[in-house]
């Protein structure tokens, strides 16, 4: 028997400054590319560029990932969109996201832009990594067994901005089905013993600052992960960034 994961904290907002506050002692657990490691699972293709991808995560997420497929209901699968990103990505990631809430909100001080960016994407320049760059972290969702992804954000179309306002986890507004279908998700990957960003239902954690702080831990066991040159070549290989037109 695992003992079931104790969340003492559950929040849309993670405050960085008690977040910064946790000490970091990584494991050294290796990492491992989920494409090859963990075949029962799908790999969903970028979904900006439509490429494949090859993913990494490490090694006792991707048991934790299995563990979690196996407690789905039968012909379901998980899909995983996002995993690992290097720091650089996520500094991509991160000034992307800060243009579009700027384009959105003209004339907004830099305070306000901040808030709202870091409410999505873990800011890169603060002391504690963002979780993405730990290896510890995974964006997934459900497939069903007709082959596609359940229906998580009913009534608003996923990647909308409309979708944006029914991100959290037990956000307010949704249809009956988007809410059975989270269910799912949140039934196998707290089983398996993740715990969930508050903040978006799609975002899952082991063994990073913020996994902590959700379950009251003053140590996180993954800091900043790194791949072995192998993988690092495999992983350019297949560019998670938009071709420049
Ligand atoms: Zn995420």
């Amino acid at each position: 028997m695992v003992a079931k994961t104790k969340i003492k904290r559950n929040s849309v907002v993670e405050p960085i400054s008690e977040i910064n506050q946790i000490k970091i002692i990584d494991n050294g657990d290796p990492m491992v590319e989920l494409n090859s490691y963990c075949p029962e699972i799908l790999i969903a293709k970028n979904w900006r560029t439509g490429k494949k991808q090859v993913l990494y995560a490490r090694k006792h997420v991707a048991d934790m990932l299995k563990k979690a497929v196996r407690s789905l209901p039968k012909g379901y699968k998980l899909t995983v969109f996002s995993a690992f990103r290097s720091l650089e990505d996520q500094i991509e990631i991160y000034n992307r996201s800060y243009r579009r809430f700027k384009r959105r909100h003209p004339g907004a001080p830099k305070s306000v832009l901040r808030r709202l960016t870091n409410r999505f994407v873990h800011p890169p320049d603060v002391k504690t990594p963002p979780g993405h760059s730990t290896g510890g972290c995974i964006d997934l969702t459900v497939v069903g067994p007709d082959r596609k992804e359940l229906n998580m954000t009913k009534p608003y179309k996923w990647r909308t901005p409309r979708s944006r306002g029914v991100s959290a986890t037990h956000a307010d507004g949704l249809h009956e089905e988007a809410q059975r279908n989270r269910k799912i998700l949140i039934g196998a990957m707290t089983q398996a013993g993740f715990t969930n960003y508050a903040g978006e239902w799609w975002h899952w954690s082991y063994g990073d600052s913020c996994w902590a702080w959700r379950i009251g831990r003053k140590t996180a066991i993954y800091g900043v992960a790194r791949l072995t040159n192998e993988q690092e070549k495999k992983r350019k290989s297949a560019p998670a960034k938009p071709k420049k037109r």
